[in-house]
């Protein structure tokens, strides 16, 4: 058997790949209500959260993450199933768990921005933050996680607080913001965000949700020159621009924003994403994923662009096998190739 390495001996050995976005792509795939978007999935159809895990696992990820994002309690009272709080956020765990066996990945339990923090109310939320910190944090430890990410944080204060809860498990930490706006809500820049967290201990910063490749990127490279501990990447695969630069802000021709639910017009292709996954590495981020939007065929690329072949190459695409764009077109199809030309 395959000795199992932690996530800082992978990380001190190369880049960990990573792989989010479990809760838009189990929407479009009917399990979760977009709104809301709480993964209610985790409790209503397990074998579809087990089915993309195991799609990422097969297109290379290293981690896989265990959909508690907004499964919080203040979320669950939003769909009326604080009942249920307890035990998804042990089955979610627990379904990452067995999936992750099939191919010796990571374990990540998962908390994120609350939507309770107030950084003008800060020591009553702090508290309330903390309490709902520590539970999800507690429930994944008891189910064998093996670190945890804390994701689209937009204050550092929470941030801080995330740190903090983590630490008291005694799991490593990464913890990444979402870059939605210049700064995060309480005012605190981006890099400092970073350099502050890394000071107190977190093992990896960074950045995931809200921005494209390109806009991430500019940001990731001055995150990389002030911070010396590990830094995480997870983009989310749309055209984001500088007018535009993260994915809340992009306009459909109409006008009519496309977040959450008609982003398809600005998705980046697996090309594009396995380019970032390069670019990326090139800069020196340590863990690279994505984020909302994602799917496993993006997963493969970048894998690949690391040099990597996982199970899921067996079937990456050899286009010289096609009928009419391959090598080898027959003399009754060339005609019908013509039509296929401009
Ligand atoms: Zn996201």
């Amino acid at each position: 058997m395959t000795e199992k390495l932690s996530l800082l001996e992978r990380l001190s050995k190369g880049v960990v790949l990573g792989a989010e976005g479990y809760v838009f792509e189990l929407e479009r795939r009917g399990y979760i209500k977009a709104g809301p978007y709480v993964p209610e999935v985790v409790l209503d159809y397990p074998e579809a959260v087990k089915e993309l895990h195991r799609e990422f696992l097969l297109a290379g990820a290293e981690v896989m993450v265990a959909l508690t994002y907004y499964g919080d309690r203040e979320k669950m009272k939003v769909v009326g199933r604080e009942g249920d709080l307890e035990a998804l956020n042990r089955q979610a765990v627990r379904l990452a768990r067995e999936v992750a066996a099939e191919g010796n990945a990571l374990v990540a339990g998962n908390i994120a921005n609350t939507w309770v923090y107030d950084h003008h109310n800060k020591e009553a939320t702090s508290k309330k933050v903390r309490q709902i910190y520590t539970e999800q944090v507690g429930w994944a430890v008891d189910e064998g996680a093996d670190f945890i990410i804390a994701e689209t944080i937009d204050y550092l204060g929470e941030g801080l607080l995330a740190l903090e809860v983590i630490k008291k498990f005694g799991l490593p930490a990464m913890i990444t913001f979402g870059a939605t706006q210049d700064t995060l809500r309480d005012g605190a820049g981006f890099v400092e965000a970073c350099k502050t967290l890394a000071s107190e201990g977190a093992d990896v910063v960074g950045l995931n949700c809200s921005r494209g490749p390109a806009t991430m990127l500019p940001l990731l490279k001055a995150i990389r020159q002030e911070v010396s501990n590990y830094v995480a990447a997870q983009p989310v695969p749309y055209h984001t621009n500088p007018e535009q630069f993260a994915f809340q802000h992009l306009r459909l021709p109409g006008r009519e924003r496309g977040f959450p639910i008609a982003l398809e017009p600005f998705m980046c292709d697996r090309f594009e994403m396995a380019d970032f996954a390069k670019q990326a590495l090139e800069i020196g981020v340590n863990y690279i994923g994505i984020c909302c939007g994602g799917a496993p065929h993006h997963v493969r690329a970048m894998a690949e662009a690391l040099g990597r072949t996982p199970p899921a190459s067996r079937y990456s695409p050899d286009l010289a096998l096609h009928p009419m764009i391959g090598a080898d077109v027959k003399d009754k199809d060339r005609e019908f190739l013509d039509f296929w030309k401009d």
